[in-house]
């Protein structure tokens, strides 16, 4: 069994080792990032903004994304691993700060369309507690408990399929799978990925068709495809979600699949109802789209 729970790991193995009546120390030291998102006017043109030293000593970046600019990002420990963090108002205060001695105007808080958190699992050493504390990469760590318990931790999104592959070499050395898998994913596609050689989509604009590559003829051909919803998002794109890619919920449709939330929370707030119906036609399931709207407004609640 493969223990991939981000900053959760920890509880998983001690109840693994728990069941094996040992102990185990946490390899896992949660640090908080901060990211609040406004719109491109505050940084017009092409390039990105990193300043590799703020007042305090700290990195700020300004990056454009799908038509707004995210500001970031903090570094605070955090060990009482909420589901849905929170800023603190000093981690707030300094972004707002730090990014209007370089911005065209200095951002408010009310400038903000979404502000959001994420828990990083940074590991550290793991001391003397039985397991092995081989640690593959300096990015990740790949642990094999005595029950057999892998925990994979502290990667990045962008390493995701290194560290899926020393997982899968892991496995095979403890004698958890019978056969070595050849690696394959180092040239494997993503679904609607454009054939290699062609022009990336860009990131930097607006969200719209362009993000589904070449799956982008089969989403405007489903009925809808010319009904916009705002912020470039159509109900096409919303049947998609539930024909193509799981999506049962309006935050699976508003956050996951389409970034709204993450853009502009109130916007998607306001199209939580109709995305909702849509959702409800496609799978007959209930959307939760109230359950959206009270996250959504999470994400526009300032810290005091
Ligand atoms: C502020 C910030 C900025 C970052 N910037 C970058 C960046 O620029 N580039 C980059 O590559 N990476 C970046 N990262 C790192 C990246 O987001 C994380 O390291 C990565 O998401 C970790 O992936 P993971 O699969 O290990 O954990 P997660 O993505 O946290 O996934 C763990 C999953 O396990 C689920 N889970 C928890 N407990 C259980 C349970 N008991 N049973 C079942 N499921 C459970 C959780 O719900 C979650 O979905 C950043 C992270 C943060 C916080």
């Amino acid at each position: 069994m493969v223990n991939a729970t981000g900053v959760w790991v920890d509880e998983l193995r001690r109840q693994d080792a728990e069941a094996m009546h040992r102990e185990v120390r946490p390899m896992v030291a949660p640090s908080q990032g901060v990211h609040a998102v406004v719109d491109r006017e505050f940084l017009p043109g092409n390039h990105a903004l990193m300043v590799p030293k703020t007042a305090d000593g700290r990195v700020l970046f300004g990056v454009p994304w799908m038509g707004k600019l995210i500001l970031g990002t903090t570094d605070t420990p955090r060990g009482d691993l909420p589901r849905e963090p929170r800023p603190f108002r000093e981690e707030l205060d300094l972004i707002l700060a730090e990014a209007g001695r370089y911005l065209v105007r200095a951002p408010r808080r009310e400038d903000i369309r979404s502000l959001w958190v994420g828990l990083r699992p940074l590991v550290k050493p793991v001391g003397e507690d039985g397991e092995s504390t081989k640690s593959l990469s300096r990015e990740h760590t790949v642990l094999v408990s005595r029950s057999g318990l892998v925990t994979v931790t502290g990667g990045k999104w962008t390493t995701y399929r290194a560290m899926a592959e020393d997982v899968l070499e892991k496995c095979f050395d403890a004698r958890l799978v019978a056969r070595r898998a050849a690696g394959v994913t180092a040239d494997l596609q993503l679904v609607g990925a454009p054939p290699a050689g062609a022009m990336p989509t860009s990131l930097s604009a607006a969200p719209g068709l362009h993000l589904y590559g070449t799956e982008a003829a089969e989403v405007a051909s489903l009925p809808g495809g010319d009904r916009h919803l705002g912020g470039g998002l159509t109900v096409a794109m919303v049947r998609f979600a539930a024909r193509h890619e799981y999506a049962r919920t309006v935050e699976d449709v508003l956050a996951r699949r389409f970034r709204l939330l993450f853009l502009d929370a109130a916007l998607a707030s306001s199209l939580s109802a109709e995305v909702g119906e849509l959702l409800r036609q496609e799978t007959g399931v209930d959307p939760q789209a109230a359950a959206f709207r009270e996250l959504a407004s999470s994400y526009l609640r300032m810290p005091v």
